[in-house]
């Protein structure tokens, strides 16, 4: 993507091009602010994601105009889930959402970015340096191939995934991560059957995790999986994600040429998620159970909300430290509404459990409605 160098000092600096940081900034950009997005990779790039946009997310994009993303990418229709684990299996009709490469997808989200004003800098890994209380900024250190250099932004939205890596250099920031977290695999295949059924989200669950597929633009095909980590090491990632889809009975699936990406420790939480100056989005504050396809709701829906406090304080409307105080308290109530998410990554280190409740739903579909919402509609 086009590299553009701007002036040193900004209104906003998003860290992260994922779909927090460039709806963030596209949003942002609409309303007249200076936003530079930085991304540590170069653009497009692949994002392990099972690429399923339910129909909260798509609603975010709906009202911010950018539907036509969705069209332009050709992308296909979801409107069931399928859940397998061994004899059990279950057909659970979902609300109409849409699946997504997130390569394509990040990548228009950028160039939408852009086009409402924003600055682009990929290929740069950004650092957030602690807070200096005598000034009205913050910096930021980009590391851009062999080139160093220190930018000032009034605001700092880090966007930057699990684990929130640009915050490494504060320890008050250190999230949490569970000793029973699971690691995210993922590729984007080329369709050579007639698996996964057309608009069908086909989720696979075994005793180490489980394993989501379904159908993409262009005749390929999205795989993304959650695997106990000992697991991966004892087999290797390509027999763990077989072991998993073996033992659901799903389809079997060419993954012999396929380019698995991983992901850190997926249970990373931030009990604080802003301070003056500095406020963290999506997966930065805490990841959302992938089983239930919210995380790009979480990512959206934190990048909509915190856009009224940042024009505040970029408009000395609001004292940093009161808005800050006030998104803490935002995303403590937001997380209440993400307990279907605890509660079914709790169901899953079960695999008994999880083999009875899929059996339960094959029979009393509507018992499944509190999670087709949440997959369909949320
Ligand atoms: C296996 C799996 C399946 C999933 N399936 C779904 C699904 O079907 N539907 C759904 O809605 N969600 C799903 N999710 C969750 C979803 O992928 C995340 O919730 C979502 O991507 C979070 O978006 P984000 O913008 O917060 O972070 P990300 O998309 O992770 O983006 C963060 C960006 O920040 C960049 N970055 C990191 N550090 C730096 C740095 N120091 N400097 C510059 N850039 C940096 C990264 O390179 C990355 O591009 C799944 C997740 C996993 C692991």
């Amino acid at each position: 993507m086009t590299y553009v160098r701007g002036t040193n000092d900004w209104d906003v600096i998003c860290i992260g091009a994922g779909v927090a940081g460039s709806f963030a900034t596209y949003l942002l950009a609409q309303s007249g602010l200076r936003v530079l997005l930085l991304e540590q990779h170069a653009f497009p790039r692949t994002k392990v994601c099972g690429g399923c946009l339910n129909g909260a997310s798509i609603k975010f994009l709906k009202d911010a105009g950018l539907l036509g993303i969705l069209e332009t990418l050709r992308s296909p229709t979801t409107r069931q889930l399928q859940l397998t684990n061994g004899t059990a299996s279950a057909t659970i009709p979902i609300a109409a959402g849409r699946s997504v490469s997130r390569q394509a997808f990040d990548a228009a989200m950028v160039e939408h970015a852009v086009a409402a004003g924003a600055t682009f800098w990929d290929r740069t890994k950004a650092t957030v340096q602690p807070a200096d209380k005598e000034t009205s900024w913050r910096n930021v250190e980009c590391q851009r191939l062999d080139s160093q250099v220190t930018l000032q932004s009034g605001i700092v939205l880090a966007c930057d995934g699990l684990g929130h890596p640009s915050l490494r250099r504060m320890d008050h920031f250190r999230s949490h991560v569970k000793t029973d977290s699971k690691v995210g695999l993922g590729c984007v295949i080329p369709l050579r059957s007639e698996w996964p059924a057309a608009e069908t989200i086909h989720m696979a669950v075994g005793a180490t995790g489980y394993v989501g597929c379904v159908r993409l633009e262009n005749e390929q095909v999205n795989l993304a999986a959650a695997i106990d980590p000992k697991d991966i090491v004892a087999r290797g990632a390509v027999p763990a994600i077989r072991n998993v889809l073996g033992e659901a009975n799903a389809a079997k699936i060419a993954l012999e040429s396929a380019n698995i990406q991983g992901t850190r420790l997926l249970s990373c939480d931030s009990a604080r998620v802003s301070e003056a100056r500095l406020f963290l989005l999506g997966d930065a504050m805490g990841y959302a159970e992938p089983f239930t396809g919210e995380g790009m709701t979480w990512a959206l829906r934190s990048a909509q909300e915190v856009v009224p406090w940042v024009l505040q304080v970029a408009r000395s409307r609001l004292d940093p430290q009161t808005a800050a105080n006030l998104w803490q308290q935002q995303v403590k109530t937001a997380r209440r509404s993400r307990r279907l998410c605890h509660r079914l990554t709790s169901l899953l280190q079960y695999p008994t459990a999880t083999r009875h409740a899929i059996h339960l739903l094959s029979m009393f579909p509507l018992l499944a409605k509190p999670i087709a919402t949440k997959i369909g509609a949320a």
